[in-house]
C-alpha cells in the first residue's frame, strides 16, 4: 500500500497525525509539498521562513530513509498527479480553516473522487479541532473568549502521535529540487524549521514559569516567540499546550489561537468583513497618516518602536501590536483593513484567523466584549516600558533621551527637541488625546 501525505502548514514529523497515520497504514509513503505560486507573493519574510522549514523537513525525512518530494504549481493537480504516478490509494493532509484552504480541500476532494483516491483529513493545526466545540443555542462558533476557554480547557484533547521511525518512498519518485533560498525583508527574522522550533521549545519550557509576570513587559521580551513555528506547524500546538499545561496564563494564550481558528471557520470573511457591521462605519481616508504609521514615523515613540520592530524582525511584541493597531484605528481613525494587510505582509506568524481576528478585536468590530475600550499609548508605554528601554532599542533617533521622558519627546525642552531628528506626533481624529497636550 502507498499513501501520499500532502504537507501544508504542518511542517514537522513530531506529532503530525497525517504523517503518523500514513506511516502506520501504508508500506510506502510519499511526503509531498507543493509550492503554490499564488501564496509565494504574499510575504517575502514568510516565504523565506517556509523555504527554511522545507529544507529542514527534507533533511529530517531523509534521515528517516524517506524524502520530501517537492512540486511547484497547483497543489490539487500536483497531489493527484503524484498519487497516480505511484499508484497511491490515499492522500492524507491536515484540515485547515481559511477560505483559501477550504476551497483547496474541496477541489482536492472532488478530484480524489474522480480518480478513486481516498482523501483523509487530519487534525494538527490547533490544540482542539476548530468546529468541535459548539456553543449552546445552536451557534456555529463561540463569539466570546471566556466561555470558549472554559470548554476548551475541559475538553478531551486528542493523544499526541509519535514521530515515525522510518519512511519508505516508492521506487522511482522524482523528489524535485527546492529552489534556492529566497530573500526575506527583515534582517533580524527568526529562522524557520522544526529543528529550530524544537530547540526554542525546550529552551522556552525552562523560561516559562515567570510568563504571567513578564508577558506584558516589553523590554524583557519574556514571551515564547514560538508563533512563527506554530504558524507553519514546525511545532505542534498540542505538544506545546501539553508541555505547558500547568501554566494557566500561557495555555490561555494558546487558546486564543484556537479561538480565532474556530471564529474564522464560522466567519471566513474575517479579513475583509466586520463581525459587527454597526461598529464599522466611518473610517477616514488618510494615506499620508497611514504611510507614517507603516514607516514608524508617527512621532509617538511607543508606536514607532513597534512598527520598526515589525520591519526589523518580522515579528512584534503582543503589547506593541495592541498599541499600534489601536493607534491606527482609534487614534488616527483609519480603517483596520490596511492594518491587517500591512501586518500580513511582514509577520512571520501572519495568518488569517489570528491577524484579522485580533485586528477586529482592537478596532471594536470583532469579539471584544468592550469594543469601545481606549488605548492611551502614553499610559501603555509608561506601564509596559517604564524606563523606555523598548523604545530606545528600536528608535535610534531617541537613544540619547533617558528614562520615561523618551515616551513624550514633545514635552522635552525646546532646544533638546530641536536637536532630535524625530517628527512631532500625528494629530488624533478619534480620541480626545489629552495625553498630547504639552
Ligand atoms: P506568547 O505570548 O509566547 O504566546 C504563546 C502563543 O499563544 C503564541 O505563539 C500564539 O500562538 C498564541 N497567542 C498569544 N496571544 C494571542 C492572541 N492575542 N491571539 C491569538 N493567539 C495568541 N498572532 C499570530 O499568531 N498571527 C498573527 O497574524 C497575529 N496578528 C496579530 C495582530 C494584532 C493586531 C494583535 C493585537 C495580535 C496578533 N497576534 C497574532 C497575536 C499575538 O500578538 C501573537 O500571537 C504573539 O505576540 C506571538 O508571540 P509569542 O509567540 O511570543 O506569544
Amino acid at each position: 500500500r502507498t499513501a501520499v501525505v500532502l504537507f501544508t502548514r504542518d511542517l514537522r514529523v513530531h506529532d503530525n497525525p497525517a504523517l503518523a497515520a500514513a506511516c502506520a497504514n501504508a508500506e510506502q509513503v510519499v511526503p509531498l509539498y507543493v509550492l503554490d505560486p499564488a501564496l509565494g507573493k504574499l510575504s517575502p519574510n514568510r516565504t523565506r521562513f517556509l523555504h527554511q522549514a522545507l529544507a529542514d523537513l527534507r533533511k529530517t525525512l531523509r534521515a528517516l530513509g524517506g524524502d520530501l518530494v517537492i512540486r511547484m504549481g497547483d497543489p490539487v493537480a500536483e497531489a493527484i498527479e503524484v498519487a497516480r504516478s505511484v499508484g497511491a490509494e490515499g492522500i492524507g493532509m491536515a484540515a485547515d480553516v481559511s477560505g483559501y484552504a477550504r476551497r483547496r480541500e474541496d477541489r482536492l476532494r472532488r478530484e480524489c473522487e474522480r480518480h478513486r483516491i481516498a482523501l483523509r483529513l487530519f487534525p494538527g493545526l490547533t490544540v482542539v479541532d476548530p468546529g468541535s466545540l459548539r456553543p449552546g443555542g445552536g451557534g456555529q462558533s463561540y463569539r466570546v473568549f471566556s466561555p470558549y476557554f472554559r470548554v476548551w480547557r475541559a475538553a478531551q484533547w486528542r493523544d499526541e502521535v509519535a514521530a515515525p521511525s522510518k519512511i519508505t518512498l516508492p521506487q522511482g519518485v522524482a523528489v524535485g529540487r527546492l529552489p534556492s533560498l529566497p530573500d526575506g525583508e527583515s534582517p533580524d527574522a527568526a529562522e524557520g524549521g522544526e529543528t529550530e522550533a524544537r530547540k526554542r521549545f525546550s529552551t522556552w519550557l525552562r523560561h516559562l514559569e515567570p510568563y504571567a509576570d513578564l508577558h506584558d513587559d516589553m523590554p524583557a521580551d519574556g514571551t515564547s516567540r514560538l508563533s512563527p513555528y506554530l504558524r507553519f506547524g514546525c511545532l505542534s500546538p498540542l505538544e506545546l499546550a501539553n508541555a505547558a499545561r500547568e501554566n494557566e496564563p500561557y495555555v490561555r494564550q494558546l487558546c486564543w489561537r484556537d479561538f480565532y481558528y474556530q471564529v474564522a471557520l464560522a466567519f471566513p470573511q474575517i479579513s475583509v468583513k466586520p463581525m459587527r457591521p454597526a461598529a464599522d462605519s466611518s473610517w477616514r481616508d488618510d494615506s499620508d497618516a497611514l504611510q507614517h504609521w507603516k514607516d514608524g514615523l508617527t512621532g509617538v515613540p511607543i508606536v514607532d518602536a513597534g512598527m520598526r520592530q515589525l520591519q526589523a524582525e518580522g515579528w512584534m511584541h503582543n503589547r506593541a501590536r495592541l498599541i499600534t493597531a489601536a493607534f491606527l484605528t482609534k487614534h488616527l481613525g483609519i480603517d483596520w483593513r490596511p492594518g491587517v494587510q500591512w501586518f500580513f505582509r511582514w509577520l512571520l506568524d501572519g495568518d488569517v484567523p489570528n491577524n484579522s481576528g485580533n485586528w477586529q478585536w482592537v478596532a471594536g468590530t470583532g469579539n471584544d466584549t468592550r469594543p469601545y475600550r481606549r488605548f492611551n499609548p502614553i499610559r501603555q508605554a509608561e506601564r509596559f516600558d517604564p524606563s523606555g528601554v523598548y523604545v530606545r532599542r528600536y528608535v535610534p533617533e531617541l537613544k540619547g533621551i533617558e528614562g520615561v521622558a523618551v515616551h513624550q519627546p514633545w514635552r522635552l525642552p525646546a532646544d533638546v527637541r530641536r536637536g532630535l531628528d524625530y517628527p512631532g506626533p500625528l494629530e488624533s481624529h478619534r480620541d480626545e488625546a489629552v495625553w498630547l497636550r504639552p
